[in-house]
């Protein structure tokens, strides 16, 4: 899919308006539309990387801070200690239905 038709780099490129919850210059975070759980946010790399599967060698570290801002995004909405989860959904058949990268996580519940 090319860039210009991928809904992720849309929210990155603020052609589609969204609140974001934390920003730097490799990523952004920001509340999935059609919350899984009381908390569900998106961690998405501002590069276009198709999914898991496409990651190329030297690309890896982005993975690393998904995970890092992601932990750090759960003790900011304070579900770091009740618990919550981190995926990535892969392929189709994994469940991906926006082919540009993106760490899930949810959390929040009672
Ligand atoms: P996946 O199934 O892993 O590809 O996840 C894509 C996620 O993106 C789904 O949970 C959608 O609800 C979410 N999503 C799609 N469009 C938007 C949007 N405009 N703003 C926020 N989240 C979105
Ligand atoms: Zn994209």
């Amino acid at each position: 899919m090319a860039t210009d038709d991928c809904i992720f780099c849309k929210i990155v490129n603020r052609e589609i308006p969204t609140e974001f919850l934390y920003e730097n210059d490799r990523l952004v975070v920001f509340k999935d539309i059609n919350p899984l759980a009381p908390i569900h946010l998106l961690l998405v790399p501002k590069e276009h990387i198709r999914g898991i599967n496409d990651i190329a060698d030297g690309e890896w570290d982005i993975v690393t801070e998904l995970v890092m801002t992601a932990k750090d995004m759960a003790a900011k909405m304070s579900v770091d200690k009740s618990g919550y989860r981190l995926f990535f959904n892969v392929e189709k058949g994994g469940g991906q239905e926006v082919f540009h990268l993106h760490l899930h996580l949810i959390g929040g519940w009672e």
